[in-house]
This record gives structure tokens, C-alpha cells and sequence, in this order.
């Protein structure tokens, strides 16, 4: 079984990670997307309702998995026998900052990350600014799956 983690913050989902998550579908059996829980990390949405928004969008997919996770990825990835890590790209600074992180897990783990390019239509969307435009109640319907608005909205 050719199986891969996509972990990540996910607060919220946009669609961006949306982009990612549809093409990375065809290259793997399994998609696990892991969803961290940092106790450093002041979230906007927990992990319920990040768990939430990601199986609004994909109750349909039996591929994918969606599950909470703490600690280091390349210790998930042992723990679930998985070999690859899907990262998006967007810009040349996402490349510096996981092409450290790539490297340091292929040292700590021998896990190789596999990077899909965000498509020109969602590379600028970060999950910084929809929470940015969210808290000064813009309107960020245009940035998000259409599915995750109810739990959006149940978690005001
Ligand atoms: P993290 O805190 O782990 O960076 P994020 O939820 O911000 O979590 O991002 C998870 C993954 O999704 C990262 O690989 C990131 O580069 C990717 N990603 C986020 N936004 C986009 C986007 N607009 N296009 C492509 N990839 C994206």
C-alpha cells in the first residue's frame, strides 16, 4: 500500500490545502491528513473543528483519513509504517523552510517528502490571512471549501 501523511496546521482548511490534497489523490492508495496539536500554538479553531472542516469537505473519499496527531511527523510516520510526507509549495520562502525540514526527516527517519506545487488560482491563500479577514469579519468564502462554512460558523 502506497500511503501519505499530509500533516499541517489546517486552521482552517483552505483551498489551498484543498489543491493539494485533489491532486495528491491519484498518486496514493491512503491519505492521512494529520492535523497537529501543538500546545505552543495559539489555534483559532480546535482540533474538533479542524477535524470537522477536513471531513466536511471529504466525507465522500474513502482514501482519506483525517486524524489528530502531537510530537515529531517522522515518529507518526514510523508509528503508522508510512514512507511519505506531502507538503504544499507555494513560494520560494515555503521552499527554504521545508527543504530543512525534508532533510532533517529523511536524516532522523529515512522518510522522503514528496512536494506538489500549488496551482497559480490558490497560491496566494494562506490560512494566516483567512483568519485575519474571519476575525475583522470580512468575507472568506472565496478562500475556503464551501463545506467547512457551517463548522465555521458553529464555532463562533
Ligand atoms: P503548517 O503549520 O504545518 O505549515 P499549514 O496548514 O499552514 O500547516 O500548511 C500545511 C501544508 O499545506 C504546508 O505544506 C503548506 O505549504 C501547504 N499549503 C498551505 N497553503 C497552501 C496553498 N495556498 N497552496 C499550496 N499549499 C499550501
Amino acid at each position: 500500500m502506497n500511503s501519505a501523511v499530509f500533516p499541517g496546521s489546517f486552521d482552517p482548511l483552505t483551498l489551498g490545502h484543498k489543491d493539494i490534497i485533489d491532486r495528491a489523490l491519484p498518486l496514493f492508495d491512503t491519505l492521512i491528513i494529520a492535523i497537529g496539536v501543538n500546545v505552543d500554538k495559539n489555534y483559532m479553531f480546535d482540533t474538533e473543528a479542524r477535524i470537522q472542516m477536513i471531513e466536511a469537505v471529504y466525507q465522500n473519499e474513502p482514501k482519506i483519513k483525517v486524524v489528530a496527531y502531537s510530537g515529531l511527523t517522522v515518529d507518526f510516520c514510523h508509528a503508522h509504517q508510512l514512507h511519505f510526507i506531502l507538503r504544499g509549495l507555494r513560494n520560494p520562502a515555503d521552499f527554504e523552510f521545508e527543504k530543512a525540514i525534508a532533510q532533517t526527516n529523511r536524516k532522523l527517519g529515512n522518510i522522503e517528502t514528496v512536494f506538489l506545487l500549488t496551482g497559480p488560482e490558490t497560491s496566494f491563500i494562506s490560512s494566516s490571512i483567512v483568519r485575519d479577514i474571519f476575525r475583522n469579519g470580512g468575507d472568506i468564502s472565496k478562500l475556503v471549501p464551501i463545506e467547512i462554512m457551517p463548522v465555521i460558523l458553529n464555532n463562533l
